[in-house]
């Protein structure tokens, strides 16, 4: 693996969510070509975080990354509208915690909120974690820099993923 420098905080949490999800589909978003505003479950996802959280926590925007935060307690918090606690979720998280500590010197705690499960999931970034997402983080790079998507290889997901007409119509 190559060393890793700073200039690798270029992700947005989104990209280290579909590393997890699908390879082709984080492709397609480096590349610009989103059309996650318009899916259903997206505005489903924002509406849901609007209602249950949104007075409680600060949201604040650094370069490329998009957060929630309470200031009393230092930590970060992502809400996910999933039924289900997944990698995709929790090395988000843990990317934001990197991020934070190497931009900003910040040393935080995560929670992953999930509403309709009524849980919740403490996140830490460990010695052993932070490696692992630096490990994921040289694969986003290595994916990204392709010069054409990986090909289209059917999940359950598909049916829900924007990109469903462009992979399969
Ligand atoms: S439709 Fe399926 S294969 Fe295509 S980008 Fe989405 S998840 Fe990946």
């Amino acid at each position: 693996m190559e060393a890793f420098t700073d200039a690798d905080l270029t992700h947005t949490g989104s990209e280290i969510n579909y590393y997890f999800v699908c390879k082709r589909k984080l492709w397609l978003f480096s590349h610009n070509i989103e059309l996650e505003s318009d899916s259903d479950l997206v505005l489903q996802g924002k509406l849901l975080h609007e209602h249950s959280y949104k007075r409680k926590l600060k949201e604040i925007a650094i370069d490329k990354i998009k957060i929630d935060f309470i200031e009393k307690t230092n930590e970060v918090h992502e809400i996910k509208r999933s039924r289900k606690v997944e990698d995709a979720h929790l090395y988000q998280l843990l990317y934001y915690l990197y991020y934070l500590k190497k931009h900003s010197g910040l040393d935080t705690k995560g929670v992953l909120n999930y509403p309709l499960l009524k849980k919740t999931v403490k996140v830490e970034l460990t010695p052993q974690k932070e490696r692992k997402l630096q490990q994921i983080i040289h694969e986003i790079n290595q994916i990204t820099k392709l010069t054409k998507p990986p090909e289209a290889k059917w999940i359950p997901y598909c049916k829900s993923c924007a990109y469903s007409e462009m992979c399969w119509g």
